[in-house]
């Protein structure tokens, strides 16, 4: 994959806040091209595998519950330098801490529930678009 590409996730309570219009609206608006999409719903299995890394964390089974309690939407995403413009524009983790105007900050209730994901490097951004598309799901 070119590393002109992110992955993202709306997470469950940004679907079910009905934020997906809004989300999708501000990442576009920012230069992003959706180059894959759709709604899904991860499996428990689904979700240890996608967050493995962090497996050992106190918050991990919080983490796997939350994530797949209702459907998210997973895309792929495309713009120069992608991974970290991303990253900037959902804002720090904890949304308490995330600037303002980030998706985060408008979006997230809570460190656990923080409304989006994003990739973290290029390299996480090619496995992570791999572990929900097909190539040919891929534009
Ligand atoms: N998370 C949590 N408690 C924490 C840290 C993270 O519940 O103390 C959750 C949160 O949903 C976060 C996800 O685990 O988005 C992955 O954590 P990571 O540190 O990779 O944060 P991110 O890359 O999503 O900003
Ligand atoms: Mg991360």
């Amino acid at each position: 994959m070119a590393t002109n590409r992110t992955f993202t996730m709306l997470k469950p309570d940004a679907v079910e806040k009905g934020h997906i219009g809004a989300i999708l609206e501000k990442i576009i608006a920012s230069g992003f091209k959706i180059v894959a999409m759709k709604l899904t719903q991860m499996s428990k299995a689904d979700a240890q595998t996608f967050y493995a890394i962090h497996n050992e964390r106190p918050f991990f089974g919080e983490l796997v519950a939350y994530m797949t309690r209702g459907p998210i939407v997973a895309a792929v995403l495309e713009k120069d330098n992608a991974v970290e413009d991303f990253r900037t524009l959902i804002g720090s983790t904890n949304p308490a801490d995330a600037a303002e105007g980030t998706i985060r900050k408008l979006f997230a209730a809570s460190m656990g529930e923080n409304a989006v994901h994003g990739s973290d490097s290029d390299e996480n951004a090619a496995i992570e678009s791999a572990f929900h598309f097909s190539g040919r799901e891929m534009f």
